[in-house]
This record gives C-alpha cells, structure tokens and sequence, in this order.
C-alpha cells in the first residue's frame, strides 16, 4: 500500500496534503516565522515546526505573534521570552480584598 501523502495538522486536527502543512512556512520571515513559532509552542507543547500547521491556523499564529511583538514593545517592563499564555488569563480585574470579615 502507498502511504496516503496527507497528514493531521497538530493545531486543529484536520486533514491536509502534507505540503500544505509546512509550505507556508518556509517562506515566512526568519523572525516572523521564529515568534510565530514560539506562540504555537505556548498554546501546543512539544510541538515542532517539523509537526508542521495548515495554513489557516499558521495565519492565525502569526497574527497573534505580531500583536504579542507590539505588545512587548509599548512594555519594556516584560523581557522578551517571559511571556506566558497564563498570564493573559491571570488579567482579571483587579483585586478587590473582600475578607470575610469586612462582609458589613
Ligand atoms: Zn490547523
């Protein structure tokens, strides 16, 4: 049997030929590809470029990699590489002390 030439793209688990996979990758911007690269990795541990993602979900990660870049430029505060995906979710609202006690 010949190896049917299509492979699960790791991000969303659909079927695509598997050039589909990387083609759009290779001729990304080394940095733009290196970012996009790191954003994945954040929301998909243990994935590899080799793993490859389908177009629409690269598209999306590079777009999130560029705001994460803007983001990181407007607070200087944040040295590159120490983002983390919990902290988006840890930006609640403020913390408002609400002790027992204080209850009236
Ligand atoms: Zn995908």
């Amino acid at each position: 049997m010949i190896p049917i030439p299509e492979s699960i793209c790791p991000l969303c688990s659909q079927v695509f030929p598997s050039e589909l996979l990387r083609e759009h990758i290779n001729p990304e911007h080394p940095r733009l590809r290196h970012s996009t690269i790191k954003v994945i990795q954040a929301y998909h541990p243990g994935w590899v470029e080799d793993h490859g993602a389908c177009e629409p979900c690269w598209r999306s990660y590079r777009e999130a990699s560029r705001m994460f870049n803007q983001m990181k430029s407007a607070k200087p505060k944040n040295p590159p590489g120490s983002w983390k995906p919990a902290e988006l979710a840890a930006q609640s609202p403020a913390k408002v002390q609400t002790g027992p006690h204080e209850a009236r």
